[in-house]
């Protein structure tokens, strides 16, 4: 944590401009540091905006949140003006003192605030997050998104304006993941408030993202609100697949791929199919029902293994087309290679290699090696369906590194399809870096 946030305002590092507003700021500062007591972090401010602590920006760092990016890197910040708890509110002001947005505060992060609001009249409260969740529902509603299935991503976190909150729907049952101190700061209204639009069965919370331990925040998971029923399960695509909301991973399923899986099916007639990192068999089920002649699935986790055998089960697929390893699929891959076994279409859908660009280059080493892999074992004709899911690898930079693992593997390949997250995982103009899924379809040479 930077030093600067916690400068007095009557520091001599203080921003030396003085607009209205600003001038304003000293008076009240000046005011407060000797007379006021900080609010507990539970108990909202009031909507009086001149009662909220604020957190100035150096001059000329105010830019991206003009462009209405939400983030507010430590970098960015001259100093902070009140004493405002993790996850509270603060008003963002640029160096001469001008409102910029309501934002949640987090001295514990390299994000030290997120923007709720670039309008000063609206401050977060409970009205303002019925709002916002209500907004979320009513563009799903609106494009008719659960037409495919009963499970859906009903608030995709920045993307729908309400950053660190994630909310996925798995038939009735919620599952709620906060990933920043301001979403856990309103955890209990966006509960409630989740309850009254949608009224489910039960609101299961899994805050046990990896983000977390960025936000200093720690790991919390259980039901929120009524019970949480013994079998959960989705349909998608007329699929039905059993989802371990408590123990899976992410909130227990990949709603994200929803449409891609779907479309891999569409293409698997009479092939046989290799499925890496399967999870818990989402393309191996839409590969058998769409004809294939084998399917080989590959994970680490002997526990999404046996849900995937369980879904095949449960869709009445034939069992006998299935081979399940439960292996690393950087050496299962080697052993395919050495076997000399062929595939028809391969599925390579890693976790996060790179949840940050800090992460690219060593991404970038194991992305080339599972797709170098893959080129190889694919006949001619084949078709390559491979995935990052990284938030540090750009779409430009994942092509490049399939582009070079397509050349050290000696094949010539086409992109026949790039492919994205579904539309219930929105991306803002505004933050690109909702963008996090990206996919190619590539095609061999014959
Ligand atoms: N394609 C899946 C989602 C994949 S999620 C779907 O559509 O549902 C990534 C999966 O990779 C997880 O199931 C995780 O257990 C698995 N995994 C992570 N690292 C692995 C490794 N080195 N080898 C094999 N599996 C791995």
């Amino acid at each position: 944590m930077s030093k600067e946030k916690n400068r007095s305002p009557s520091t001599p590092h203080r921003p030396s401009q003085g607009g209205r507003d600003f001038r304003k700021r000293m008076q009240h500062g000046q005011q407060q540091t000797a007379t006021r007591t900080p609010q507990a972090p539970s108990e909202p401010r009031p909507g009086n905006p001149s009662a909220q602590p604020a957190l100035f920006l150096k001059a000329g760092r105010e830019k991206s949140l003009l462009r209405r990016h939400p983030w507010v890197f430590s970098g960015a910040v001259e100093c902070l003006d009140g004493a405002p708890a993790p996850g509270d509110t603060v008003a963002v002001r640029d160096a001469e003192g001008s409102f910029l947005a309501w934002a949640a505060y987090n001295p514990n992060s390299q994000i030290t605030a997120r923007a709720w609001s670039w309008d000063e009249r609206e401050t977060p409260d409970s009205d303002f997050f019925r709002r916002r969740i209500g907004a979320a529902l009513e563009m799903r509603r609106a494009l008719s998104l659960g037409q495919n299935s009963d499970g859906m991503r009903l608030v995709h976190g920045e993307s729908d304006g309400l950053p660190g909150l994630i909310v996925d729907r798995y038939g009735d049952v919620l599952v709620m993941q906060l990933g920043s101190a301001g979403a856990e700061r309103w955890r209990d209204t966006l509960a409630d408030t989740l309850q009254e639009l949608c009224a489910p069965a039960c609101i299961y919370e899994r805050s046990d993202s990896d983000g977390r331990e960025r936000e200093g925040l720690p790991k919390r998971c259980g039901v929120l609100r009524g019970a949480l029923p013994e079998n959960v399960a989705v349909t998608e695509h007329g699929l039905r697949f059993a989802v371990d909301v408590a123990g899976g991973q992410k909130t227990g399923f990949y709603l994200d791929q929803r449409d891609n899986r779907a479309f891999t099916g569409t293409l698997a007639a009479d092939r046989e199919v290799l499925n890496c990192f399967c999870y818990t068999g989402g393309f191996s089920l839409y590969a058998l029902r769409g004809g294939a002649k084998s399917v080989l699935s590959i994970d680490a986790s002997e526990a999404a293994l046996e849900l995937a055998r369980r879904n095949v089960a449960l869709n009445g697929g034939d069992g006998k087309k299935c081979e399940w390893w439960c292996a690393d699929v950087f050496e299962g891959l080697r052993k395919l290679r050495d076997q000399n076994r062929k595939f028809d279409l391969i599925v390579l859908d890693p976790p996060k290699f790179a949840p940050t660009a800090a992460f690219a280059e060593k991404a970038s080493r194991a992305y080339k090696d599972i797709n170098l892999l893959g080129f190889k074992l694919l006949r001619p004709g084949g078709l390559l369906f491979t995935y990052s899911c990284s938030g540090g690898i750009n779409d430009e930079l994942f092509q490049k590194i399939i582009a070079g693992a397509a050349l050290d593997a000696g094949v010539d390949a086409q992109i026949v399809k790039k492919l994205h997250a579904a539309a219930d995982h929105p991306v803002l103009l505004s933050f690109p870096e909702g963008a996090y899924l990206k996919g190619l379809v590539l095609r061999v040479a014959g």
